[in-house]
């Protein structure tokens, strides 16, 4: 029986939101596998605010090209192998790509545990750019102390909501900015925050000089532009502020709006730190035994917004970008 792939392809490039119009979901036929690769059906595909920067021209994560395949991480399961250490029925995790059936060197391919049910945990909670993203750049970076005051901005996103329990656990006073009733409600119900503010609804930095009159100690920002702007204007002394991600910028990276309250730094003998956990090879595995002891203990939560179809993909990333998801967001296949 002859196989078909179907493939999400880059055919414009987006200016500023990257619309649905920018891509075509394409088919094509499985040609014979060759000497060294494995065929994966895809099941889940991973949605990340980072891949809007690949959709442009040039930037810091690798691109994609136009008429190509867009970049995304997924899992799934071997159907075919012509590779050593792989064999059919294996669930897999990697660079599998928005589309169905990938066809691929398992070079950057890895086997993951099959007993956590769905494979999306894979992506989710134990997935290396949304828990275990979190996870180093709190312990390596943050690096809170109890009694710390801490907010996160994307707080209720795959990233965020980790990085605010990871904190709770710390003993700091946690506070959330989040867009819209939903997200803060499930952050302080659900998830144990002490506050969380609804930065589409009220005014952040009057919230923030409320629930924070002494200052913040730790801001994780995932957000940049104005959110960091309110937040610098409220820290504490020697307070510090790490740089995760930016999505506010993602749609005009070629310019890009810095803090103008940086010099809070200085008036506040304040730190600013950036950090990409693949900097940080050695913590990997470290994070991800972490994440799934306490994934087994009940001692952390990661939501999942599962969008079915990979036709999908498209309207999945157009929903992250509007802030549609909780949690970990992924397009089931
Ligand atoms: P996510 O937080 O699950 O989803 C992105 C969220 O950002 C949306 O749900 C939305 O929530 C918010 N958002 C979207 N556009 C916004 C805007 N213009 N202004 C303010 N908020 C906006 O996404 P994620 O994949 O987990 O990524 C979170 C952050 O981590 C990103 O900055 C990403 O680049 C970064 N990251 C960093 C690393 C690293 O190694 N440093 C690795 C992976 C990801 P609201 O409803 O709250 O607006």
């Amino acid at each position: 029986m002859t196989q078909q792939n179907q493939s999400v392809v880059l055919v414009k490039r987006p200016v500023g939101d990257a619309t649905p119009d920018c891509f075509e979901l394409q088919a094509s036929q499985l040609e014979p596998l060759a000497a060294g690769e494995i065929r994966v059906a895809v099941e889940y595909i991973s949605v990340d605010a980072g891949t809007r920067t690949m959709l442009q021209g040039e930037g810091f994560h690798r691109q994609v090209a136009l008429g190509g395949v867009v970049l995304a991480g997924g899992v799934g399961r071997v159907i075919e192998s012509q590779a050593e250490g792989f064999s059919v029925g294996q669930a897999v995790r990697g660079p599998l790509g928005a589309q169905t059936i990938a066809t691929l060197k398992p070079d950057f391919l890895e086997v993951v545990d099959d007993a956590y049910g769905e494979l999306s945990v894979h992506l989710g909670l134990l997935g290396g750019s949304t828990g275990i993203t979190a996870w180093i750049g709190m312990h390596a970076v943050a690096k809170v102390s109890p009694g710390d005051v801490f907010v996160v901005s994307a707080a209720a996103g795959a990233v965020g909501c980790v990085a605010g329990q990871i904190a709770k656990q710390a003993g700091a006073r946690v506070i959330g900015i989040a867009g819209g009733s939903r997200k803060t409600t499930y952050l302080v119900d659900t998830l144990g925050f002490d506050a969380a503010i609804d930065y589409k609804g009220s005014d952040v930095s009057e919230r923030l000089k409320a629930l924070a009159p002494e200052g913040i100690d730790v801001f994780f920002d995932n957000v940049g532009g104005e959110i960091l702007d309110a937040v610098l204007d409220q820290l504490a002394l020697r307070a510090k502020v790490v740089i995760c991600g930016a999505v506010s910028q993602y749609g005009h990276m070629n310019r890009v709006e810095g803090p103008s309250m940086y010099l809070r730094l200085a008036e506040r003998q304040a730190s600013m730190e950036g950090f990409a956990y693949f900097h940080f090879p050695e913590l990997i595995p470290v994070a991800k035994e972490a994440l799934a002891e306490a994934l087994k203990a009940g001692n952390i939560v990661m939501p999942e917004e599962i969008l079915p179809g990979i036709e999908r993909y498209p309207e999945a990333l157009s929903f992250m970008f509007r802030g549609g998801n909780l949690g970990k967001l992924m397009v089931r296949v």
